[in-house]
């Protein structure tokens, strides 16, 4: 194909043990599916139905790498969450079918500059320029379900200069992964390449120039960034 401007590469990921990458469609993001982490937001933890938002996918970057500060904020959060990659799509897919779409999981942060977010909130605007800014979505290499299995239960946790900050158990989430991706098929049309982000638990916080931030979700994998 020619293009009248420089085309850009499709954004990938390592993948543990394979040569190939894992190149990225789209990165959905659930919001508050932790009950903990969503009292800490105001939000009520019944089983509402879950919402999504989304990031770029050129917002990936790998962890073990030192980050830019971003731009426009001062107040940005870790969010530490299990991350599903699909190999798969389909849309209305059922919860007992939806698994089969899996490709594997990584460890992602859900960067979010809270001050953004929180003004948008505030006024009724939308939460893109809070959540899918530049380098939003620090992630570790995918491990595919071949290897480990579909996670359900385990530690998830962030440390920011060796103290934990977050501390949670994916168990503890309000939607499971199959009940997520069921839902989320119902709303658009899944597609090999997507990278789902299932939300965060409790302790979320700020990250200034200077901090180590390290995650960790048991069975799948850990991750290091440091914010220049
Ligand atoms: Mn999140």
């Amino acid at each position: 194909m020619s293009t009248v401007i420089p085309a850009w590469s499709i954004p990938s990921i390592p993948v543990a043990g394979e040569s190939g990458r894992f190149p990225v469609r789209r990165i959905y993001c659930v919001g508050r599916n932790y009950a903990a982490h969503t009292r800490e937001m105001g939000g009520d933890p019944t089983r509402e139905d879950p919402f999504f938002l989304m990031k770029p996918a050129d917002a990936i970057v790998m962890h073990g790498t030192t980050l830019p500060y971003p731009q426009a904020t001062r107040n940005l959060h870790h969010e530490i969450e299990l991350v599903v990659a699909l190999k798969g799509g389909g849309a209305n897919v059922p919860a007992d079918k939806v698994m089969d779409l899996v490709y594997g999981y990584a460890t992602g942060l859900d960067m979010t500059r809270r001050d953004l977010q929180n003004a948008a909130k505030a006024g009724g605007k939308p939460w893109d320029m809070g959540k899918g800014f530049d380098r939003s979505a620090p992630i570790t290499a995918i491990q595919p379900a071949s290897r480990i299995g579909h996670p359900s239960k385990g530690a998830i946790w962030v440390k920011v200069n060796g103290k934990t900050k977050q501390s949670g158990d994916l168990a503890d989430m309000i939607w499971s992964v199959p009940e997520t991706l069921a839902y989320l098929s119902g709303l658009v049309e899944l597609q090999p390449g997507d990278l789902v982000f299932t939300g965060t638990p409790e302790g979320v916080g700020p990250v200034v120039s200077g901090d180590l931030v390290e995650g960790h979700v048991e069975g799948v994998g850990d991750l290091a960034i440091r914010y220049a």
